[in-house]
């Protein structure tokens, strides 16, 4: 258990959830792939619309998944 009091989480903290405004797609920031992976939610993935250009609630600080590869090799 991690302790209580702390759920009013500051800005500073990296997201590790993303919900998209426009079709409702949910992501969960998993640390083992260290990539977004699509969320489970009373056993349903909230995928949402797959053609959506999703608008996520959170700014583009934090996204990992750029538009175009990053060269790292
Ligand atoms: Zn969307």
């Amino acid at each position: 258990m991690e302790a209580e009091g702390t759920r009013m989480a500051p800005d500073i903290v990296p997201p590790t959830r993303r919900n998209c405004e426009r079709c409702g797609r949910t992501d969960v920031w998993d640390e083992t792939v260290e990539n977004w992976v699509i969320a489970r939610e009373d056993g349903n993935r909230r995928v949402g619309d797959k053609h959506c250009i999703h608008e996520w609630d959170i700014n583009g600080q934090y996204n990992p998944i750029p538009g175009e590869p990053t060269p790292t090799e």
